[in-house]
């Protein structure tokens, strides 16, 4: 299968999965780059921000409410985290397949990199 992610969702390929319902599947990131990195990301594949269509709308919301959930869940909900969404090549996105970064247990700097 030619995107990894799809793989993941699809069962094709493992991960370490936090949370999954019929829309949104969340997964611990393989090089986390925090003590907490999970991954959340649509069933469907969308390649990036792009690529989004009004119907998708209610499944990017609903990515948000599990990173909110998934942050009270490690704990990090009070005292902050990140969430991030790379799209192409100058924001450094490698997967093209959209997906939420939840970034925390560290402090972030602002301006990011
Ligand atoms: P991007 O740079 O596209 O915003 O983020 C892609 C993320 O996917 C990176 O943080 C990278 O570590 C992660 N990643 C890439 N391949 C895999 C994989 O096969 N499994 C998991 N769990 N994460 C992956
Ligand atoms: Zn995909």
């Amino acid at each position: 299968m030619a995107c990894v992610f799809c793989a993941i969702v699809e069962r094709q390929a493992p991960a370490r999965i936090e949370y999954e319902d019929d829309q949104v599947v969340a997964f611990q990131d393989i090089h986390p780059v925090a003590p907490v990195h999970v991954l959340i990301v649509p069933r469907r594949h969308i390649e990036t921000l792009n690529e989004v269509t009004p119907e998708d709308i209610s499944t990017l919301g609903r990515c948000l409410y599990v990173a909110r959930q998934l942050a009270r869940a490690k704990g990090t909900d009070e005292r902050g985290y990140r969430v991030v969404l790379n799209v192409r090549a100058l924001a450094g996105q490698s997967v093209y397949h959209v997906h939420f970064h939840l970034l925390g247990g560290r402090p972030f700097r602002w301006p990011p990199g």
